[in-house]
């Protein structure tokens, strides 16, 4: 027994450190942490704008392909500190500046909100007379207020405060394609659609390389719901509450959603017209289509050994997926040249 304990001690003893530790003070290490904070706040914030962004000019430009599956949007990002969970509320209002007051973080160019005037760092103080809440609740109580407003697509009041005036906004939405796109924090790299909703892991947002990258993939998977994809899989899908949009809005946990439904709920056929229809959809909103195929190319070739259970295992790396592509890409640019309806192209049927 004591020569088992003493082996337990040699080893012990022998994997530890032999050079000297450096003595660090916890004042300097806390503002390290609090550095690393702020950093890990700005990174996720600028990935959020970002999406929302490039969503948001698909979804308006293209909302022709979404059918009936319509709302409105104003094109205007609002936040608050509690966008991020708690050990980050102070972070966000050191590095970023965000308070419990909702607070227009930005504003898309051309877009109604920008058209009515409306400018980021604008404090929005009503819609339509109903007076924006403060505190952790209020981004959730006012994103159900305004979707409601955009389900209507009704010109809307807005009051705002700006320099510590007050002033009176008209904004009238334009039509949007009524899909939530969100960020998911896991740094794999993945995209998926579940029929409301469109969710683009942070790993994804690192591998798309400029926006048009990042718009192939949000108009792919937008695809998948313009064309109802899910629907035709899971008839059972609802939407759930205001609370779970919001949380969809300022990134989710999709609990290895992605692994497990990705792979099996879209077939070669879904995948094919998500790619049709998803290239249409880039050519409303004005983007560039011509890098498509090899982008897909290049995800396929950066993770080979990853196909079973990354976005390759439902996005097939096949060699017809890269013809049909540039074939889409060859029968878009004859229809922008000879101006013709940019619709895709329905089956025959006889
Ligand atoms: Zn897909």
């Amino acid at each position: 027994m004591r020569c088992l304990v003493w082996v337990v001690v040699l080893l012990v003893l022998g994997c530890a450190p032999v050079t000297k530790r450096i003595a660090v003070d916890d004042v300097a290490a806390e503002l390290e942490a609090k550095k690393q904070r702020e950093l890990a706040v700005q990174g996720m914030y600028e990935d959020r704008l970002r999406l929302w962004r490039v969503a948001h000019r698909i979804k308006t430009r293209a909302s022709a392909l979404c059918g009936d599956q319509v709302s409105h949007e104003s094109g205007f990002f609002p936040a608050t500190s509690f966008i991020f969970g708690e050990d980050f509320r102070e972070a966000a209002q050191t590095a970023l500046n965000l308070t419990d007051v909702i607070k227009i973080v930005d504003v898309q160019p051309d877009s109604p909100a920008r058209k009515a005037g409306l400018k980021a760092g604008d404090i929005p103080l009503s819609f339509n007379d109903w007076k924006l809440p403060v505190g952790k609740e209020s981004l959730k109580l006012a994103a159900g207020k305004y979707a409601e407003i955009m389900k209507s697509g009704k010109s809307f009041g807005v009051r705002i405060m700006r320099d510590g005036k007050e002033e009176a906004l008209t904004i009238n939405p334009e039509k949007s394609c009524d899909f939530v796109v969100a960020v998911s924090n896991e740094d794999i790299i993945n995209a998926f659609a579940d029929g409301k909703r469109v969710i683009i892991t942070r790993g994804m947002l690192r591998f798309a390389k400029d926006d048009t990258e990042l718009a192939l993939v949000v108009s792919h998977e937008l695809a998948h719901n313009a064309m109802r994809h899910m629907d035709a899989r899971r008839t059972n899908f609802a939407l759930g509450s205001i609370f779970d949009i919001l949380a969809a809005v300022y990134g989710v946990n999709t609990q290895g959603m992605f692994g497990n439904a990705a792979a099996q709920i879209y077939s070669q056929d879904f995948e094919a017209e998500a790619d049709y229809v998803g290239l249409y959809m880039m050519a409303h909103a004005a983007l560039d289509i011509d890098n498509a195929p090899n982008f897909w190319r290049r995800m396929a070739a950066a993770h080979p050994s990853s196909i079973r259970t990354n976005f390759t295992a439902s996005h097939p790396a096949t060699s017809h997926r890269f013809v049909a592509l540039d074939k889409t890409v060859q029968e878009i640019r004859k229809k922008q040249k000879d101006g013709a309806p940019l619709m895709p192209e329905m089956k025959d049927r006889k």
